[in-house]
């Protein structure tokens, strides 16, 4: 099989989730803008969704993310690419079929690295959906692109650590089905810098955790949130310690690459939307006499999209075929390479059909200003595009290390 065929059983869900799409999601998404205005609360957990994601159970269109066969169908990245993708297209897909980050990537952490406990107590009832999670490493006081500066600090105290400090951009963390955080913190400021940190498993009401304000994103305030959470001597036993002290930064490049890579992959799905959109509303809009497709510069538009989509499609799968066949680790430089890419792409894309909506375009009457808004985050969310170009440039540069100046 060559790295480009389709397994039959991901064309099988590929073709359900279509179907799923079209009866479903799309009609669906009108109806939650108005049970989302009448709620008049951005955190509301709309009845629309809870149907969709029993639908999405009872078609076996659910949890198809997991790569463990025991917790999931154990589709692998290169089968989960094209379904990702589809998923990208409508906001509320990806939720739908309990597929939405960051609950996807701490479900991978608790199955990895949680413990019996952590996997009755969160793992089942997040892959249930009844459950959300949130992961917080982020901090306002420090440049946390930098992971090794993450400062919370967490100190043992006998059989418990006491954790003090301030995260933000804890994204789910406002959603009304949150029930637990992955927090990163700093348990040893002597050791060596990757080995500082831990990751500790905390549940949102624990006494001292606060959530202060839901952060917002170029004015939407997201439904799950991005929250800002103070904690104050907060007493986390040991046995709440994933993987064990010290594997902070271990765990979080675990949980990190495989997220990565799905954004991509929604991102590609959202730039397909946007082109659809675009050609249909440049084929139907005249002005001075023809269509707006008519012009030679939006016909460019138009074939720069496809190009460009074509080209993130085939790294992104290029990346899930690496990270099938020689592992994440191993895939680092085209996991990096593929998250610079597409959310520019993809923005650019993005963009242009908002150009060719016109005013319409920045409305909320097409999803394309909340696409932007939402791509543009995907610039700085799991790493600034500067740090992947670094990690790029210091793979490329490592081949010249020992090259002599010319004289
Ligand atoms: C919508 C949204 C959701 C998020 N969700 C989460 C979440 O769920 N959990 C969580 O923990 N965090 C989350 N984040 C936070 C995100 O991961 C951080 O914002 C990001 O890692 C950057 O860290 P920082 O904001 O501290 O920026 P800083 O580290 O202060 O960096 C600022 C800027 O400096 C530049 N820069 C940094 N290093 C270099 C370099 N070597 N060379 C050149 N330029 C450089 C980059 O342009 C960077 O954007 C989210 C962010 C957003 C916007």
């Amino acid at each position: 099989m060559s790295m480009f065929d389709i397994s039959e059983r991901a064309e099988k869900y590929r073709a359900q989730l279509l179907e799923f799409m079209d009866s479903h999601v799309y009609p669906a998404e009108a109806v939650y803008d108005e049970q989302m205005r009448a709620a008049g609360d951005p955190h509301f957990q709309p009845p629309i969704l809870e149907e969709l994601k029993a639908e999405a159970q009872r078609r076996g269109l659910w949890n198809l993310f997991h790569p463990y066969p025991e917790w999931g169908p154990g589709l692998t990245n290169l089968e989960y690419a094209p379904l990702a993708e589809i998923m990208g297209r409508s906001h509320l897909a990806p939720e739908a079929c309990n597929c939405n980050a960051p609950d996807t990537g701490n479900m991978e952490v608790f199955t990895l690295f949680g413990t019996h406990e952590h996997k009755d107590k969160y793992l089942k009832p997040l892959l249930a959906g009844t459950i959300r999670s949130a992961f917080a490493m982020t901090e306002p006081a420090v440049a946390s692109s930098d992971a090794t500066n993450v400062e919370l600090s967490m100190v043992r105290d006998g059989d418990e650590y006491v954790l003090n400090g301030r995260k933000w951009f804890a994204s789910n963390a406002l959603h009304p089905n949150c029930t637990v955080l992955i927090v990163m913190g700093k348990t040893d400021p002597d050791a060596a810098p990757h080995r500082q940190q831990s990751m500790m498993v905390v549940p949102i009401d624990a006494p001292g955790v606060t959530v202060m304000r839901g952060l917002p994103v170029f004015g939407y305030q997201d439904r799950e949130g991005h929250a800002e959470i103070d904690f104050q001597n907060v007493r986390v036993p040991l046995k709440d310690v994933l993987k064990g002290e010290g594997e902070g930064f271990a765990i979080s490049q675990a949980r990190l690459g495989p997220g990565r890579i799905h954004h991509c992959m929604r991102a590609i799905g959202m730039a397909e939307r946007a082109l659809e959109l675009m050609c249909r509303r440049a084929s139907t809009r005249i002005t001075f006499g023809k269509p707006i497709a008519a012009n030679a510069n939006i016909q460019d538009w138009i074939a720069e999209a496809r190009i460009d989509i074509e080209m993130i499609r085939l790294l992104t799968l290029k990346a899930a075929y690496l990270m099938d066949t020689v592992g994440n680790k191993e895939a680092r430089t085209e996991i990096a390479a593929i998250k610079v890419a597409a959310p520019n792409i993809a923005l650019k894309i993005v963009d242009r059909a908002i150009q060719v909506h016109g005013g319409a375009g920045v409305t909320d009457d097409f999803p394309l200003a909340m696409a932007w808004a939402h791509l543009r985050t995907l610039r700085l969310a799991d790493g600034p595009d500067e740090v992947h170009k670094r990690t790029l440039a210091r793979q490329e540069l490592r081949k010249y290390r020992d090259v002599k100046a010319d004289n």
